[in-house]
């Protein structure tokens, strides 16, 4: 048997395997095809927040009966983390690489559920980063600040990069979020001789294209792969299941520059709902993929 029989065989067993066994697999992936892609998505645990982190200016009985509708009605919610994997001809290429180990306990599970999966990590080619918050970018270097992937590419918004690294990188953030910039700098540092830097409308691959989504930070980015209909990893510039869709023009206390973030969503929103495109949301119920349908003069998350 050639390598290439074998390993298109091996590839075959592993997804039918994925796909008949979900509920038993410690850690379940989710696994379909868009287009030239393969499209897996990896959980990295989740995190828990500050409920007062949502539309903190909103009006407080409408918010809370929207959160109450969606079944969160404490001080903290946990917002799950769901990184992309894309397999395309001989890359494969990671969409952000999650929280690492110094952030939050219940998150940085991104290796050991990648492993689970029968994902070898050292095969991933090109990471692309939508933007340098914590959950997104600290995974990037293990304990002795050394890199994950010493063998990747990494794709950085040139506004991301330029921002984090300048004298205004602390600008919207509050006091207790001042060591965002220390840790994004020291994940930057570890990679700085294999970054790759992009901008609005760059294809990394053949049809994977960069989009700007300003707001939630300086540079942040969303990924639109061709399909049939776009495909769109949207990062945080939509983060949460029901705010973000019932309420795009609230602002949140997680966006860098709010205004800026909710013209975004809101763009954004209306592009998935006229375009019928699928999206994949990094904070929305796992494995956060959907669609968008307008409602009551806003939009509503449809889970696939
Ligand atoms: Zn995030």
């Amino acid at each position: 048997m050639t390598n290439l029989t074998r390993r298109a065989l091996l590839a075959g067993t592993a997804a039918g395997l994925a796909f008949h066994n979900l509920p038993a697999l410690a850690a379940p992936l989710a696994r379909f095809r868009h287009g030239e892609f393969e499209v897996m998505v990896v959980s990295d645990g989740h995190l828990v927040l500050p409920t007062s982190f949502l539309a903190p200016d909103a009006n407080p009985a409408e918010r809370d009966a929207l959160l109450k509708a969606a079944g969160q009605t404490g001080a903290s919610y946990d917002s799950p983390t769901n990184v992309t994997l894309l397999r395309r001809g001989g890359d494969l290429i990671l969409i952000d690489m999650g929280s690492g180990d110094r952030f939050m306990p219940t998150a940085g599970k991104l290796w050991d559920n990648l492993k689970a999966a029968g994902i070898d990590k050292t095969k991933i080619t090109k990471v692309i980063f939508t933007h340098g918050h914590p959950d997104h970018l600290w995974g990037t270097i293990d304990e002795f600040d050394e890199p994950m992937l010493p063998d990747a590419v990494f794709h950085v918004g040139a506004a991301e990069w330029d921002f984090w690294h300048g004298s205004n990188a602390s600008y919207g953030l509050p006091a207790e979020r001042a060591g965002f910039v220390t840790g994004a700098r020291r994940n930057y540092a570890a990679i700085k001789d294999r970054v790759a830097m992009m901008k609005d409308g760059d294809e990394v691959v053949p049809g994977l294209q960069i989009v700007s989504t300003p707001g939630h930070t300086q540079g942040h980015v969303s990924i639109a792969l061709k399909g049939s209909e776009d495909l769109i990893i949207t990062g945080d510039a939509i983060s949460h299941p029901a705010i973000s869709f019932a309420h795009p023009e609230w602002r949140t206390a997680a966006d860098h520059m709010p205004e800026l973030g909710a013209a975004t969503r809101a763009k954004l929103l209306d592009r998935l709902a006229a375009d019928k495109a699928r999206l994949i949301g990094f904070h929305l119920p796992y494995p956060g993929t959907g669609m968008v349908e307008r409602q009551d003069g806003a939009y509503r998350f449809v889970a696939a």
